[in-house]
């Protein structure tokens, strides 16, 4: 897959408001944040789309989503809840090809999204 934007964040050779690292993923908040709270958790090996991953790379996507939930609770905005969503190609409104998950919080969020 060709490089990305996100790529570039989690090489650090672009700025980008990192709240949260480990050693598989990067998290930093979205430069058009749709609710107060909203943070791209993204894998730092690089999977275009939801697609794209296959069995080996399960491990990474778990940690991926336990990163977003360890990240709520640490914040605390586990209890009243969040969103975290995955868009997939051009009907799924991807816009980013570097698989990422959406964490949306501090609002009550609507159902079904547009
Ligand atoms: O799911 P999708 O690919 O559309 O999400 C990409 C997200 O990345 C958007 O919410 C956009 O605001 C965000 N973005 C960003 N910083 C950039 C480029 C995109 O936060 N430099």
């Amino acid at each position: 897959m060709g490089d990305t934007i996100f790529g570039k964040i989690v090489r650090r050779e672009i700025p980008a408001d990192i709240v949260y690292e480990t050693d598989d993923v990067l998290a930093f908040r979205d430069l058009n944040p749709q609710a107060p709270v909203h943070v791209l958790f993204v894998p730092k090996r690089p999977i275009a789309t939801l697609n794209d991953a296959a069995v080996p790379d399960a491990e990474l996507l778990g940690k991926l989503l336990l990163a977003a939930a360890d990240y709520a609770k640490r914040e605390g905005f586990d209890k009243e809840g969040y969103r975290a969503v995955v868009n997939c190609n051009e009907h799924g409104g991807q816009t980013v090809f570097h698989l990422h998950v959406h964490l949306l919080a501090g609002r009550r969020l609507t159902w079904p999204p547009g």
